[in-house]
């Protein structure tokens, strides 16, 4: 039923060549300080694209350091906002010109549909981009009124060197978020890429500096977690620092920060986010919008809609029909024309994947769709649906990170409220009602960060996005993001007379 053909086919030859595979400090290309080169890897096949260097906590001193010069010495939190800005919007002219060789290295390295990378995520890293360029030079304290003879200023300042860290799921889009409101708020920054996505962000810096981007002010360092990740989040002369990842890593840098130099920390994590079906809803809709909100990007989303609770009087209807749209996904090569889903990004979310689809059926949930490989190479999982899965089981605990659907019953809406909230998680939530009292008695009783009413996954550069709970701390995008990224000051003087 699936389209095996496609993930058998010899893979179609990615239009684009890979230029840059150095480490990007202080505006030059250069090796890693170890001279250690690690491969990046064709999701599609498991064959290696390129080596990189790989950096490691020399490198990100030397990256720090150029930051560190960039910030207390060079132009750019003294230029002025609106130069700031125009740099960043020349950089977003640069990827839209850009966009198609971006998308294709994006798709090449990642594994997502071209089609998704090429119309949608290069499209919004130039959105974000612009969005936040608009706000370099909107930025701006205020004078408050303060009881007694004084005058009250407060300043929005910049940080100072902010280190970011980014997964391999939607590598420019993460870079967007990250890079657009520090460097809009005049800071600097070190980004380290994920190990399995480190192309695209070299490629779009190298246009950044192109758009007169100063040297230094923007270092992308390749490498691994435990190693420049880790050096990163423990660096004593990095002043924030921003991670989007597992809960699991979370926790780790959160305490490399705490034991470092206490540096202000902003957590984007996991999630299990419910999908609500309420009864008087439209049963096909329903059913597009819920297999939508779990298999986009290969269900590689961290607010993936990966508890879908269905209403018990159209519960028997959804499955059916679920289950007839996973079987009509159609899988394969991500540079072909229609593909609505690629392979898993490496052999360990593979693994990983199929022990949690195994563990599903082995606690008993009904699999009525897919559940194996796709094909013999790469990394292609079937879509795969289960029904009756009981909130107790692993697969409706713990995040899968991929193209698996968990169908739960549930029977009124104080239960769906209370199991939807029985979760250490709290990034997101789906509701699909027609019944307006029912909508807003669901969005407020969801404790998470986000709420999609009869639709999902809008990510709007201005719409803020962030954690509840073990999902994270702060919020991305919007103009919340700019609060991560601005130290705030008081000054106080006395006046001659407080009449005035
Ligand atoms: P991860 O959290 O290990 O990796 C995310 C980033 O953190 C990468 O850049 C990685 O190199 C870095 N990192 C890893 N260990 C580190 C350390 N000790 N110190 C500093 N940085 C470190 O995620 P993963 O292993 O790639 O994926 C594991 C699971 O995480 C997935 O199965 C999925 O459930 C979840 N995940 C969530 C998101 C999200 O957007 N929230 C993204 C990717 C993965």
């Amino acid at each position: 039923r699936f389209s095996t053909a496609a993930a058998m086919e010899e893979p179609i030859s990615p239009p684009v060549q890979v230029n840059y595979t150095q480490l990007l400090i202080n505006g030059q290309f250069v090796d890693a300080a170890s001279g250690k080169t690690f491969p990046t890897l064709d999701p599609r096949t498991g064959e290696v694209i390129a080596h990189v260097a790989e950096g490691d906590v020399e490198d990100v001193n030397r990256a720090v350091i150029a930051a560190r010069k960039a910030f207390d010495e060079g132009p750019w939190p003294r230029m002025t906002a609106y130069e700031r800005s125009r740099i960043m919007y020349r950089f977003a002219d640069l990827i839209e010109k850009h966009n198609d060789d971006i998308a294709a290295l994006e798709t090449w390295d990642n594994g997502k549909p071209y089609e998704q990378a090429a119309k949608i995520e290069v499209p919004m890293l130039a959105r974000l981009m612009r969005y936040y360029a608009g706000w370099a030079d909107k930025i701006h304290g205020l004078v408050v009124p303060a009881d007694g003879p004084h005058h009250v200023q407060v300043l929005h300042e910049p940080i100072g060197v902010a280190g970011q860290i980014i997964p391999w799921n939607f590598p420019l889009l993460m870079y967007g978020w990250k890079v657009g409101p520090a460097l809009a708020c005049g800071n600097t920054v070190v980004l380290k890429t994920a190990e399995q996505t480190p192309l695209s962000a070299l490629y779009v810096t190298k246009l950044f500096h192109e758009a007169g981007l100063p040297d230094g002010v923007l270092n992308i360092v390749s490498g691994f977690g435990p190693t420049a990740g880790a050096a990163l989040a423990s660096h004593m002369d990095v002043d924030k620092l921003a991670f989007t990842g597992s809960t699991a890593t979370g926790k780790i840098v959160l305490e490399l920060a705490s034991r470092s130099n206490l540096k202000q920390v902003t957590l984007e994590l996991g999630g299990k986010s419910p999908m609500i079906i309420m009864d008087d809803a439209d049963i096909d809709q329903a059913v597009e919008l819920a297999h939508f909100a779990l298999f986009f990007n290969q269900g590689q989303c961290c607010c993936a809609g990966s508890r879908t609770f269905v209403h018990e009087r159209v519960y028997d209807e959804f499955v059916e029909k679920a289950k007839a749209r996973a079987q009509k996904r159609v899988v394969g090569d991500p540079f072909k024309q229609g593909i609505e889903q690629g392979p898993q990004i490496d052999e360990d979310q593979f693994n990983k994947i199929l022990r949690m689809i195994k563990s599903g059926v082995d606690e008993g949930a009904n699999l009525v769709a897919g559940g194996a490989q796709l094909g013999d190479k790469g990394y292609y999982i079937q879509p795969t649906v289960f029904s009756d899965v009981q909130d107790g089981m692993k697969i409706a605990k713990e995040e899968i990170f991929g193209p698996v659907q968990s169908i739960l019953k549930f029977k009124d809406l104080d239960e769906v409220i209370r199991r939807s909230n029985n979760s250490r998680y709290g990034l997101a939530a789906g509701i699909f009602t027609n019944n307006l009292a029912t909508a807003n008695t669901l969005m407020r009783a969801l404790r998470v960060g986000s709420v999609w009413i009869n639709c999902f996954d809008v990510f709007d550069a201005a719409i803020p996005f962030g954690g509840y709970k073990m999902s994270g701390h702060g919020r991305e995008k919007g103009i919340d993001s700019l609060k991560n990224y601005l130290q705030v000051k008081a000054v106080v003087t006395p006046l001659n007379n407080p009449a005035w």
